[in-house]
């Protein structure tokens, strides 16, 4: 069981995960045209996260069990499944509108 330092730790990481990307929604929503500066943190911050869903996607791959490796359930896992899911919801047209890697 889970003492109360423990829950405070877990909570404020995911805290300032969500500060972070709440960061990058507002400026990718925000109004006014990007400067030039703006637009390289743009382009960083975009990297940025493809990083960070292709380490969590790197995660997790099936095993020889036919299970996720990482999560030890059937494959493909929640984690694999939510991404995907995500990546094809029509709210996120943007994404799914992406060229498609080959391969
Ligand atoms: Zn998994």
């Amino acid at each position: 069981m889970m003492n109360h330092a423990q829950a405070r730790a877990f909570r404020l990481l995911r805290e300032e995960i969500y500060t972070q990307l709440d960061e990058v929604e507002f400026f990718a929503m925000a109004d006014a045209p990007w400067q030039e500066d703006e637009e390289a943190s743009a382009r960083t911050l975009l990297c940025d996260l493809v990083v960070v869903v292709r380490s969590v996607v790197g995660l997790h791959a099936e095993d020889q069990y036919g299970g996720c490796g990482f999560c030890g359930t059937a494959w493909p896992c929640d984690s694999i499944d939510s991404i995907h899911r995500t990546m094809q919801d029509p709210e996120a047209a943007a994404l799914a509108q992406l060229p498609r890697r080959a391969g």
